[in-house]
């Protein structure tokens, strides 16, 4: 498996363009993964979702419902969701995450990652919407490699778009834009743990900001 997914990707990250390695990276999973393929999306934006859904319409997307998101993000779930039709899958927290509230050293655990892993857990793959210009720890995502510790494909379509690719493609197809974009959210999760960021600040600054941590434990 890993040498054909290091053939794929170095296939993959040949495309003349950014835009056309997502489509044909999307267009690859679908052919090999079919039904045992789901997208998780953040609902920070559309972009991933706009194109998932152009190759692949029935493709199984699912949100992590952590219990604490913004209200404008689940207007935005709503609003993406009837745009698209989208197949979507809405997890809950497990049952005991209250004993670890929002910003506690397992809360990302019992919100997202258990929720997750047990949902992929019958599945061949997964999508994610990671980008390499996100943080220093995802600068050499492959568009398409094994995530082991899942024992899963991970298949990152936008892994080499840059902040103007993700514009451009917003403006070129009039996406829909998450109510908070606007105000400084240029990275969305829970509503404890997300601030909006200054001018020229990066765009994941305001997540956990002040505490140290830069990742949720759902690409690690
Ligand atoms: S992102 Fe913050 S609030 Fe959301 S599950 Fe993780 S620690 Fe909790």
């Amino acid at each position: 498996m890993g040498s054909e997914l290091a053939h794929t990707s170095a296939g993959l990250e040949a495309e003349p363009t950014s835009r056309n390695m997502a489509s044909s990276t999307l267009a690859w999973a679908r052919d090999r993964f079919g039904s045992d393929l789901v997208l998780a999306a953040s609902f920070q934006d559309c972009v991933l979702l706009d194109l998932a859904t152009t190759v692949f319409p029935a493709i199984e997307v699912v949100f992590l419902d952590t219990g604490a998101h913004f209200p404008e993000t689940l207007e935005y779930v709503e609003m993406v969701r009837r745009h698209y039709d989208l197949n979507l899958t809405v997890l809950q927290p497990f049952e005991d995450a209250s004993a670890w509230p929002c910003g506690s050293s397992r809360c990302c655990e019992f919100r997202k990652v258990g929720p997750l892993n047990a949902h992929l857990a019958n599945r061949q793959a997964w999508i994610t919407g990671l980008r390499r210009v996100e943080t220093p720890q995802r600068a050499h995502a492959p568009v398409v490699g094994l995530d082991g510790s899942r024992g899963l494909v991970k298949v990152n379509p936008l892994a080499a778009w840059s902040d103007q690719d993700m514009a451009s493609y917003v403006a070129d197809h009039d996406l829909l834009v998450h109510p908070l974009t606007g105000a400084g959210y240029l990275s969305i999760g829970c509503a404890p743990t997300t601030r909006p960021v200054s001018e020229g600040q990066d765009h994941r600054a305001g997540r956990w900001a002040g505490s140290g941590k830069t990742e949720c434990g759902l690409h690690i």
